[in-house]
């Protein structure tokens, strides 16, 4: 009855349908799902977490109207928690804003610097804001594709120099989502000075910093020099620290980009509750060993998984970050066929690939956010097949 807006019309189409219906169906009949599709921790957020929301939650000064620009106690904590990560100093007050989630920032982004027809260069297969962000905000997107030849790292030389002028910003993101691939200092170098270059800005996409194997720390683009003259990254407490339904993130880097964003937003939203910024503070000055421990959990799932399936002939690597596994399909099947498959005859569930994007045709994705036993279980049941 009412026209949808081109906006909507033109955001890329939700292939994940098929297989959610699938989903709920074997569910329905009570069937025994083992669910590897979900990017969500399936493991509680840290009592000590819990414990400074509730002690918050009873201030009442809390439950007023949050600063825009977020609490200064969450800015400055931010900040110490990067140094200690990272060795990068950053200044509270300019260059760190707390978000409702990182999607959020990253989908709103694009709203404060894209005019029609501006592009952005946007990795496929990626996580799907970024094309949304984009096409909200009346950009257009150009893809960079994520091959395995090329390390599942976008190849800046491919990108046609008409684009590159028509550009405003390219966004990354290592360790990645859905292919798991990690980038070093010699990528962020080569991204920096490509925007530098074309002037756009460097988006860059840092979720999975914590969750990492076999003591790899991934890198910061901000370590990279010249990176704070067009850099912004978004960072996330979703998975660190198993806190997806809380809704808090952060983006920092260059001030005009962070102040610019703080404008958007603030004509959005009002800020987040001032409990869950407490309890961000709590989290990040936490004690450390909620990290190692669940870094030790997803190391041991991803060794079972990946060994469990080298056992059935399947050519898969282990992630070095991320708690994906990323596959290339047996028998060249399509990816929405692959997981039909998989979920039809053995009653997992992965995602297909291509809802990533294209280039992620080809492949499913598993998620490690089931104990070690279950994905055990699986394992024998795609022996079966
Ligand atoms: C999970 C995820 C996020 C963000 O999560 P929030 O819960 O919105 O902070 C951002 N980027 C990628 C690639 C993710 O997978």
């Amino acid at each position: 009855m009412f026209r949808l807006s081109k906006k909507i019309q033109a955001l890329p189409p939700y292939l994940f349908v098929e297989t959610d219906k699938a989903k709920r169906k074997a569910r329905a009949a009570g069937r025994d799902i083992i669910d590897l599709g979900i990017g969500d921790p399936d493991l509680p957020t840290p009592d000590y977490i819990i414990e400074a929301l509730y002690r918050a939650a009873q201030d009442p000064s809390t439950h007023r109207y949050a600063l825009d620009q977020g609490m200064p106690a969450l800015r400055r904590a931010i900040a110490r928690w990067y140094k200690d990560r990272f060795g990068v100093e950053l200044d509270p007050d300019t260059e760190i804003l707390p978000l409702i989630g990182s999607k959020e920032g990253i989908a709103h982004f694009p709203l404060a610097f894209l005019d029609t027809g501006d592009y952005s260069l946007i990795p496929d297969p990626c996580y799907p804001p970024y094309k949304g962000g984009t096409i909200f905000a009346g950009g257009k997107i150009h893809l960079m594709p994520l091959v395995e030849a090329n390390a599942f790292l976008p190849d800046f030389k491919k990108i046609p120099v008409s684009i590159r002028k028509k550009a405003r910003m390219l966004y990354i993101n290592y360790p990645n989502n859905p292919t798991s691939a990690v980038a070093g200092p010699d990528f962020y170098a080569e991204a920096v000075e490509f925007c530098g270059n074309y002037k756009l800005i460097l988006v860059s996409d840092l979720a999975y910093s914590e969750m990492y194997y076999d003591g790899q720390a991934p890198h910061s683009a901000l370590e990279t020099a010249g990176a704070r003259d067009m850099a912004i990254e978004f960072h996330s407490l979703s998975k660190t620290f198993n806190m997806t339904g809380w809704r808090v993130g952060w983006a920092c880097g260059n001030s005009g980009l962070i102040s610019a964003l703080a404008k958007v937003k603030s004509n959005i939203d009002s800020g987040i509750f001032s409990a869950i910024q407490l309890a961000g503070v709590a989290a990040l000055e936490g004690p450390k060993d909620h990290v190692q421990n669940m870094r030790a959990i997803y190391q041991e799932r991803r060794d079972v998984l990946v060994t469990g399936l080298k056992s059935l002939g399947w050519q898969v690597e282990p992630p070095k970050a991320t708690f994906y596994v990323w596959i290339e399909n047996p028998r060249k099947m399509t990816s929405i066929k692959a997981s039909g498959l998989l979920l039809e005859k053995a009653d997992i569930v992965a995602t297909p690939g291509v809802g990533f994007g294209k280039y992620g045709e080809g492949y499913i994705r598993m998620a490690l956010t089931v104990p070690a036993e279950r994905i055990r279980e699986a394992i024998e049941r795609i022996r079966k097949i």
